[in-house]
């Protein structure tokens, strides 16, 4: 373990100025990858209602042996689009089945869709690692995941917990955890605070469990 323990940003849309940080910067397909630093590659579901999404899907492909790939996603089911959830289902397969072929964890978007998801991973028995991004849920959707083996990535909806994701994070294990920032505008710093609060412990303890997290899942990756 380095003498100065990284923050690590698990899911995030714009890079920081912060080079101490390690982040993984949310690319969707069609879109450029960042100068620097790691980054994940995607659909969105968002982006099936353009419509090119067969050609899109060809499109992972180009960022396949790109060397600060180190993630597919995000991908997933969002139950508030007007896409049809079959479709989603179908676009979300294919790119799990690419995480697996890449080997590279899966960074997963989900709003209303946990059954699904659960159903998924048992139906393809994943090896590489599945992570829900943005958990705001229930302890009990939390307890279905983490026993179905998926890791959990608290970030903004910490600063306005209620108590049902409050004991979602008191239960996670520290070995299924992680923090992001995702599209906001905040400080991953302030989000390992809230996170360090709820959980009764410090930062700098949440800071190890955490990077040893990373450094098991992605640690193959960094360069
Ligand atoms: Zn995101």
């Amino acid at each position: 373990m380095p003498v100065d323990i990284p923050y690590i940003n698990i899911h995030t849309h714009t890079k920081s100025t912060d080079s101490k940080h390690i982040e993984i910067v949310n690319v969707m397909v069609a879109h450029q990858p960042p100068q620097d630093g790691y980054f994940s590659v995607g659909l969105h579901p968002w982006q099936i209602a353009e419509g090119r999404w067969t050609e899109m899907l060809q499109e992972m492909e180009i960022y396949r042996n790109h060397p600060r790939l180190v993630a597919v996603g995000e991908a997933g089911i969002d139950r508030l689009i007007d896409v049809s959830i079959d479709l989603q289902n179908e676009v979300f397969q294919h790119q799990a089945l690419l995480a697996e072929s890449w080997e590279l964890p899966l960074i997963i978007h989900t709003v209303r869709s946990a059954n699904e998801l659960i159903e998924i991973h048992r139906r393809l028995k994943p090896i590489m690692p599945w992570i829900i991004h943005g958990f705001n849920g229930r302890a009990t959707i939390s307890e279905n995941y983490l026993r179905q083996g998926f890791f959990l990535s608290f970030g903004k909806s910490l600063f306005r917990p209620n108590e049902a994701l409050k004991s979602a994070l008191q239960i996670c294990p520290d070995d299924r955890l992680f923090l992001e920032t995702d599209d906001a505008q905040i400080d991953i710093i302030k989000v390992y605070e809230a996170a360090a609060a709820i959980r009764g412990t410090k930062p700098e303890a949440l800071k190890e469990v955490i990077y040893r997290n990373f450094v098991r899942l992605f640690g193959e990756r960094m360069t």
